[in-house]
């Protein structure tokens, strides 16, 4: 864990301040539900705070409350970059490294004169001038309720503040079954109930927003789902036409990765998506017990993320991407075997 000039912090936020409050790119659950917890609660301290997102977020994440105030870089430039300029801090939110926005609204930050203050579970976190980092919490949404908590605060905590972090807990814990749970995750999120988070209207606003065509678009993955036994490994590919088949929007392929580790046995679970705007694979790795997929992204795709659940990139098409990806697992072969003793 590392905590950084936490008191100058908060003496800094002991007078108003203009704030921003930045999410990575392909803003999730725990991204939206951080930020916009964060900044309902800065708000009510007597700040003004904005949520700038690099871009769009899935419909399934549209009804969290404050969710209409967001500012989008990639489609509202104009007001995001007046939002910068009259800020006096700039809060990074569940992600490590500026380059985790996307290039045009990372060219903008590293332009920034003010100070950055980090809320981040995400592994090796570049160096801001204040820092909150542990690599233990199940969310950044969890880090925000103690942040809270450290601020004194915690009898501030409202019906919306409340739905806001229930939302990222829930929603990068899998609902609460990952091993970053804790207890004290389960004691936050019975006090976030007991402020006006109302769970079942949250699990359903979630989880139940399918489209028909989405539902398609995850049969076809999971028809296109490969086993490779051996390694306790399965992968799912879905190709640009076939997004387009089954007329894909942002967010459809969300959690469809989870299907391949919930087969039994299997410790590694990957999918591999083509992305024809950015001419990238998209991956997504998870894994169970110690194999580390964060390292894996890290090594070989051009990313990273946690030990359990990371993501990467590659630039060769899909035949090739797939064959790479299994050229690689021979030397893991013992790591997958013991990975995840049940
Ligand atoms: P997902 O597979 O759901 O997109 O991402 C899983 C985790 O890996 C998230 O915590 C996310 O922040 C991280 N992640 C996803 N893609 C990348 C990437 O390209 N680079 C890095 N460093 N992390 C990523
Ligand atoms: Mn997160």
């Amino acid at each position: 864990m590392i905590l950084k000039q936490f008191k100058e912090l908060k003496e800094f936020l002991s007078r108003p301040q203009e704030v921003v409050i930045i999410g990575h790119r392909n803003p999730d659950g725990d991204a939206v539900g951080s930020t916009l917890g964060l900044k309902h609660y800065l708000d009510k301290k007597g700040h003004k705070a904005q949520v700038l997102m690099p871009n769009e977020y899935p419909d399934f994440l549209h009804w969290i409350p404050g969710s209409e105030t967001v500012y989008r870089f990639d489609r509202q430039n104009n007001q995001s970059v007046k939002a910068l300029k009259k800020s006096t801090i700039i809060f990074l939110l569940d992600f490590n490294a500026l380059h985790r926005v996307g290039h045009d609204m990372q060219n903008t930050l590293e332009k920034y004169e003010n100070d950055f203050a980090l809320i981040d579970h995400h592994q090796q976190p570049d160096d801001f001038t204040y820092m909150y980092s542990d690599t233990s919490m199940s969310s950044t949404c969890q880090m925000v309720y103690n942040f809270i908590e450290m601020m004194e605060d915690v009898d501030m905590i409202d019906k919306h503040i409340a739905t806001c972090l229930y939302t990222g807990i829930m929603t990068d814990t899998g609902s609460f079954r990952f091993r970053s749970t804790t207890s004290r995750t389960h004691r936050i999120i019975a006090d976030l109930i007991d402020k006006g988070a109302e769970n079942d209207k949250i699990h359903s606003n979630v989880n139940d927003s399918n489209t028909y065509s989405r539902l398609l678009l995850l049969g076809q993955s999971l028809s296109n789902l490969e086993i490779l036994p051996e390694y306790k490994t399965a992968f799912i590919t879905l190709s640009q036409e076939e997004k387009k088949k089954f007329n894909y929007e942002k967010g459809d392929t969300e959690g469809v990765v989870n299907y391949a580790l919930s087969l039994k046995g299997i410790v590694f679970g990957v999918i591999f998506i083509e992305d024809e705007e950015q001419g990238i694979i998209k991956i997504s790795f998870r894994s169970k017990g110690k194999f580390s997929v964060n390292q894996f992204a890290r090594n070989y795709f051009n990313g990273g993320g946690h030990d359990n659940a990371s993501g990467g990139k590659s630039e060769l098409n899909m035949e090739d991407t797939i064959a790479k990806f299994k050229s690689l697992l021979p030397q893991y072969i013992d790591e997958l075997q013991t990975s995840y003793e049940v």
